[in-house]
Order: structure tokens, then sequence, then C-alpha cells
């Protein structure tokens, strides 16, 4: 059997319930799953409760959203976004991260909207809130407000055309260092993975490889390999440069319901991953 690693709920942008998610992991035939919600643990508890009662296993998971610029200060290209895995959802520390993280989106948020009206695009903060119902607010929301509106045919066309990198709307949020992403996440009691990491969006070997090592010195354990972007070549890069650092591997569909089209599942991962993730639970703190 295997086993997804990466998915996100209502509690941030996905679109299922934490809850209503385990059900749909166990209806793929999956064995163990990780909930990832971004900057936030707000759905773990339901998630866990209903995991244990449909005999799924559960890793209690985060996506911490951090600062390009602490890596590759010369060249911050990309997304950088560090997993934590096995945190504890009541840390403090992690707490007040995600806090502060949150406080960031606020402000950037209403930035996105006015830069989307000042384009002639009329949609309200307001609408984006409802799109969130309460969950972390994310730019998987703004495109669904967009495509509702047909500002764009899908969410992947509302990106590249205003909201993603390069987009016309675009605007960044990250006041987390890497440095600050993985020590909290140890405080937390977990294990930090660099996620994705074809989306930083390197410019060649060297740049990720000296990418690599700044985070590697600031304690990462491991490096998501298997994920809905990484292209065959892509996973066989990381695996080597996971045996060059001598960090663990993980993987997972990164499914966020209807707000991207890839299923839970998508690239089978092995379950001895969470074997070997176990084992360096409390080893780095
Ligand atoms: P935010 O946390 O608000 O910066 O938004 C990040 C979220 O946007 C992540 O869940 C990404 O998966 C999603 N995202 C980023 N770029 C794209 C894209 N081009 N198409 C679809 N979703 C994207
Ligand atoms: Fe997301
Ligand atoms: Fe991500
Ligand atoms: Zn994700």
């Amino acid at each position: 059997m295997s086993i997804d690693l990466h998915m996100h709920s209502t509690a941030s942008d996905g679109t299922d319930a934490p809850a209503g998610l385990v059900a749909r992991v166990k209806a793929a035939g999956l064995s163990a799953m990780a909930l990832t919600d971004h900057d936030t643990t707000a759905g773990l508890p339901a998630c866990a409760a209903a995991a244990a009662e449909l005999g799924i296993t559960f890793v209690p998971g985060i996506e911490l959203s951090a600062d390009m610029v602490s890596i590759a200060p010369a060249n911050p290209t990309g997304t950088l976004h560090i997993l934590g895995y096995h945190v504890r959802h009541d840390s403090e520390k992690l707490r007040r991260v995600t806090e502060s993280l949150n406080v960031a989106r606020a402000a950037r948020n209403p930035r996105i909207v006015d830069a989307l009206n000042a384009l002639g695009v009329d949609i309200t903060l307001e609408e984006v809130e409802a799109e969130a119902a309460g969950g972390v607010i994310g730019r998987p929301h703004i495109a669904a407000v967009l495509v509702r509106h047909r500002y764009a045919d899908s969410i992947a066309e509302a990106f590249k055309r205003y909201i993603g990198i390069g987009g016309a709307a675009y605007h960044r949020k990250d006041n987390l260092s890497a440095h600050g992403a993985i020590e909290a996440i140890h405080e937390a009691g977990g294990v930090a993975v660099l996620a994705h990491p074809v989306q930083m969006r390197c410019i060649d070997e060297t740049d990720f490889q000296r990418r690599l090592e700044r985070l590697v010195e600031w304690g990462l354990d491991g490096i998501e390999i298997w994920h809905s972007d990484h292209q065959p070549h892509h996973t066989q890069q990381y695996q080597a440069a996971a045996d060059q650092f001598d960090l663990i591997v993980t993987g997972g569909s990164d499914y966020h319901g209807e707000r991207k089209t890839v299923p839970l599942g998508a690239y089978e991962v092995p379950e001895w991953v969470l074997e070997r993730l176990a084992a360096v639970v409390g080893t780095s703190a």
C-alpha cells in the first residue's frame, strides 16, 4: 500500500474538511496520511480523531511559508515551504510563529485585492474571506473568486495572469526565515522537510546545492522527493541530494481538493518512508 504525506484541508486552502479528508484517503486505498496545512495546526485534532476511527495511520503535520531571502539573498527566486512532521499541534512556539505568519497574510491579502482592483478586476476582500470560510486565507481562495467571476478560466490561469510569481497582482508575504521555520518545527517535537524543491526555481545545480547547504546547516532533516510537481528526473536529483547530505526522503500529492487538479495518492509513496520519518523524531531538536 502507499501513503500520502502532503495534503491540505479547509483549515488552510483545501476544500475538504479535516475529517472528510480522511474518508477520501481511505477511499483512495492509502494506509497513512499527513495533514500539512499552510501555517496552521487547527485541523490536526479533528483529522487525527477521524483517522483513528477509520484505521488510517496519521502523522500530524504543517507546511510553513519561509522567506527565500534567508537562503538565497542574492537570487531569491521561487517558493520556500518547510514541512513539519510529527509536530505537537499545541506547541507554544509553533503557535507564535503561525500567528505572525497570519499577520503577514492579513497585510498582504488586501494589497493583492487592491492591485487587482487597480487592474479593473472587480472583486472584494469580503468575497475572499467568505471563500476561505475561516481557514487560513491563501491565494487559491483569491483564485477561486477570480474564476467564479470569470476573470480566469481556471485556478492555474488565475495564478498565471494575476496572482502567481510574475503575475500582475503578485505580492509576497514571507516574513519567517528558514532558520526560524526549522527551529519552530524542532521545538514542536517535529521533523523539518524541504517541500517540493522544484518550486524553488533554482537557476542551476550549484544554486540548488548552496540553498540546500544552508538549510542543512540550520538543521533540515529531509527532502520531499515525490511531489505532483516533480518529474522523475527531479525525484532522482533530490534523492541523490538526500543521500549526499544524509537526509530522509518524503513525498505526497499536495492535494487541495477542488482547488488543484492533483488527486490523493498521486506518486505512490512507499510505506517505509513512515518508519524512517518516525526514527528521526526528536533526534535533531
Ligand atoms: P499563499 O500561501 O497564499 O502564498 O498561496 C500558496 C498556495 O498557492 C499553495 O497552496 C500553492 O499550491 C498555490 N499555488 C501557487 N502557485 C500556483 C499555481 N500556479 N497554480 C495553482 N496553485 C498555485
Ligand atoms: Fe496551498
Ligand atoms: Fe507548498
Ligand atoms: Zn502544500
